[in-house]
């Protein structure tokens, strides 16, 4: 497999590559969608793509570990403006399939540059622009852009580095680990034992899809996570297909259906979690073996949706359990074996090969490093501005979508506001905008990028300390739920004083 972290020889000329009034980093679901909206709303404009991948699709290029499929339906998943067609719940290479009809049917394809790193961005007041430094993953040559205004679709995690927990004595195991975002298209596991760790949605996807193939697959887990098990297919999208319902209706009432349930299921976690938390375990209870010890290994001790509810369709992780070619084995691990992993209980888990599903470690716009003026920005001193902005950082924006909701439904939203800002620009004849602390702001308490009774999942835990912070009141703050923003975000004030234009 191609990845990102390809490196070539060093090289120290640099080849200007040109003018844009929109640099977009990052070639996903976000910077695909950025491109759309530009596209449609300012025709005039020039625009790039840069990725540091070899191909478009971000998160769905990075992952193609067996079965690899979204855990939130694609009604929301999909834009807003095209229709999605297939299962609610779909595989990774049908959304990569979707994401070059939308690349096509927009003709972005001359836009897109791949194998493009961006590893700096400068902004200069003085030419109200940035120069933004590439370089070239296959070549090495170093690139030079300038930008009117940047936009960071990069995501949230690296995709070159995964997270690898180093455990005792996993250089004396005999057999192979496999990271899921690393996953060797060569990988046979006809007849193997497999233990993959995690408890998270990427072990819940990939355990029904290789059971068949491996003699067992075990999946260890040190605390459980909620499931969810509904139909690959809802109900109400086969029967609005079967009525002939026009497309753009079925995506439409399919999108309003699925974000109220997600509303309700977000209401409820943080209403009355503990009536979700027994609807929750009750929904999979009559799919478990006889004998299941669900206690033990599917009652998770944080509130629901303080982490990711791991979906799966028609329950076929619970098939897998139910006809025995995998189990689940809920302890810590002691160490590694030359033969497999042995646990704190004593069982040894043999293993020809161990997958860590262990998750991401997450980078910060990028790992690009900023400079405003001739000062490298500390983002760990900086606010966001409604999740959208950062303070003091002109002329940039970011998408970063919602935990709960469809990440893909803040990417039409925030293009929604960025349309507008873009049209007040103009309107004020200003080519820069600067989210700015007003006065009455300048006291006000920064509070950690994630509140962790909020949402506690592992790899923002473990990244607080690098990233931007919020504030305690708007436009300060950001990972709002859906619901609360499709109040907000539509009517934000864009001349309340925050934004400053020049
Ligand atoms: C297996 C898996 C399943 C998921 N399922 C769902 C789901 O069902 N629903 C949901 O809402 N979310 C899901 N997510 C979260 C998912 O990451 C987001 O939904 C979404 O794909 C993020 O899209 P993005 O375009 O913002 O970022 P990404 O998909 O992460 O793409 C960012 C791109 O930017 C590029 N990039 C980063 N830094 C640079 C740089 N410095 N220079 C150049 N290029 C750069 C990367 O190479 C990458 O291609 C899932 C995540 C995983 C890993």
């Amino acid at each position: 497999m191609t990845t990102a972290s390809t490196t070539a020889p060093a090289q120290t000329e640099i080849h200007d590559a040109g003018h844009v009034d929109v640099l977009i980093v990052g070639a996903g679901v976000s910077g695909i969608g950025a491109a759309h909206h530009l596209r449609e709303q300012f025709p005039g404009r020039t625009f790039v793509i840069l990725d540091a991948q070899d191909n478009r699709g971000g998160t769905w290029w990075t992952h193609r570990y067996p079965g690899v499929r979204s855990d939130s339906d694609l009604h929301t998943y999909g834009y807003r403006h095209k229709p999605w067609r297939g299962p609610s719940i779909a595989a990774g290479g049908a959304i990569l399939e979707y994401l070059d009809e939308v690349i096509d049917e927009d003709d972005l394809g001359q836009h897109i540059r791949f194998l493009h790193r961006v590893t700096a961005a400068s902004w200069s007041t003085a030419d109200r622009q940035w120069t933004v430094e590439v370089t070239r993953e296959d070549t090495g040559q170093l690139l030079r852009y300038t930008a009117g205004f940047l936009m960071m679709c990069q995501g949230y995690y690296n995709h070159a580095k995964p997270y690898k927990p180093e455990w005792a004595g996993m250089g004396q195991f005999k057999g192979v680990i496999v990271h899921p975002q690393q996953w060797p298209e060569d990988l046979d596991l006809a007849g193997k034992r497999v233990v993959v760790i995690g408890s998270g949605a990427t072990a819940a996807t990939l355990i029904p899809a290789i059971a068949g193939q491996a003699e067992h697959v075990t999946m260890l887990q040190r605390s459980p996570s909620y499931f969810f098990a509904p139909p690959l297919t809802d109900d109400l999208a086969v029967q609005l297909r079967a009525l002939d319902v026009p497309e753009e209706w079925t995506h439409e009432i399919l999108r309003r259906k699925f974000m109220a349930q997600t509303n309700l299921l977000a209401r409820m976690s943080a209403e009355t979690p503990d009536e979700l938390h027994a609807f929750l375990l009750e929904s999979v209870r009559p799919l478990l073996p006889e004998g299941f010890d669900i206690e033990k290994h599917l009652t998770p001790r944080y509130r629901p949706w303080q982490q990711r509810i791991a979906i799966v369709p028609d329950g076929d992780l619970f098939a897998a359990l139910r006809d025995g070619s995998a189990s689940i084995v809920t302890d810590t691990i002691d160490t590694f074996t030359e033969r497999g992993i042995l646990v704190s209980s004593g069982e040894e888990l043999l293993a020809d090969i161990v997958v860590s599903a262990t998750g991401f470690n997450m980078s910060l716009l990028g790992d690009v490093a900023f400079v405003v003026d001739g000062e490298p920005v500390d983002f760990t001193g900086r606010v966001t501005w409604r999740g959208i902005m950062i303070s003091g950082v002109p002329n940039m924006a970011y998408i970063f979508g919602y935990f709960r909701h469809s990440w893909t439904l803040r990417v039409d939203l925030v293009l929604d506001l960025l349309t507008r800002l873009w049209a007040n620009m103009a309107d004020k004849g200003a080519t820069m905008v600067t989210p700015q602390l007003r006065q009455e702001d300048k006291d006000m308490p920064l509070l950690p990028f994630a509140d962790p009774e909020n949402f506690n999942s592992g790899y923002v835990m473990r990244s607080q300390h690098i990233l931007f912070r919020q504030g305690d009141r708007e436009p300060w703050t950001h990972l709002l739920e859906l619901e609360q923003e499709l109040g907000i975000l539509p009517k934000a004030d864009l001349d309340d004083g925050t934004l400053v234009y020049e």
